[in-house]
């Protein structure tokens, strides 16, 4: 059985619990079968220690993009640093972008402003989007509404309708479900893990946030994918090796650089 892990910050990850090591903490997400890892850039500042980090381990990739919470969200050659980064051997998606009117509405012209340059660079470099996308379902699928590509990216830590889930999954987005399909309160998100047809369906930690039942209370690290894993195959009425298969091969299907380049 092989995990992914389609979405974390390892730049931010606890490492105390893994000797200081990165690759310690790697190493344990795959004793626990999580054997593919795609680290997720937030702004100009961190990318950089994100490329470093998909350079240095194997089956760690990454992406280039602003968050849309950035504290940086400056869109001043945006399009041309997206579209030059997108070449490195280990980008493999952009993002994540987005609109979060949950923490920031006051934002949202900045946010709309910089996701569409996502988009942008995303047709341009022939790559996956990764979308952000909390308490803005409207807007988000309007910015989406023009594309017309196969597969053109996911949107990661769904917490979202239904009916958002399937007008996405009809434009060719995928639907990643987080650790949040295991909190007490969250009966839309496992409402939508439940329905997601297999071929559609990826997993994520989005560590060091949100970490799954049973280790509430502690930083997240992508080896909690499988506790997710867990759930979301009883959830769903299916064994895990199943759930694993299904979302391994989205994986690489989405994220399709990955396979071609090696
Ligand atoms: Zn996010
Ligand atoms: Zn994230």
């Amino acid at each position: 059985m092989i995990l992914v892990d389609s979405h974390c910050h390892l730049d931010r990850i606890d490492l105390k619990p893994h000797g200081g090591s990165l690759a310690n903490a790697l190493n344990f997400a795959r004793s626990r079968h999580v054997e593919h890892f795609l680290c997720i850039a937030t702004d100009r500042g961190n990318y950089s220690e994100v490329k470093a980090i998909a350079d240095e381990h194997a089956n760690v990739h990454c992406t280039v993009g602003l968050h849309p919470l950035s504290e940086d969200l400056s869109t001043e050659e945006l399009y041309d640093f997206l579209v030059a980064e997108a070449q490195a051997d280990k980008v493999v998606a952009i993002g994540e972008t987005g609109l979060d009117y949950f923490y920031a509405k006051d934002t949202g012209a900045a946010q709309a402003e910089s996701f569409k340059l996502h988009i942008e660079a995303s047709r341009a470099a022939d790559l996956p989007l990764i979308i952000h996308t909390r308490e803005a379902k409207q807007d988000t699928l309007d910015m989406l509404a023009g594309e017309q590509r196969d597969k053109p990216g996911v949107l990661h830590c769904f917490t979202e309708d239904w009916d958002m889930a399937k007008q996405a999954m009809d434009m060719g987005f995928y639907i990643s479900i987080s650790g949040i399909v295991t909190f007490r309160q969250a009966d839309n998100v496992r409402e939508v893990a439940r329905q997601v047809p297999a071929d559609r369906l990826l997993i994520e930690t989005d560590s060091p946030y949100l970490a799954p039942v049973p280790h509430r209370g502690k930083k997240c690290e992508p080896s909690f994918v499988a506790d997710t894993a867990e759930f979301m195959a009883e959830l769903r009425g299916e064994s895990v090796e199943q759930l694993a298969e299904n979302t391994t091969r989205n994986y690489f299907e989405l994220f399709s650089k990955i396979s071609s380049a090696q």
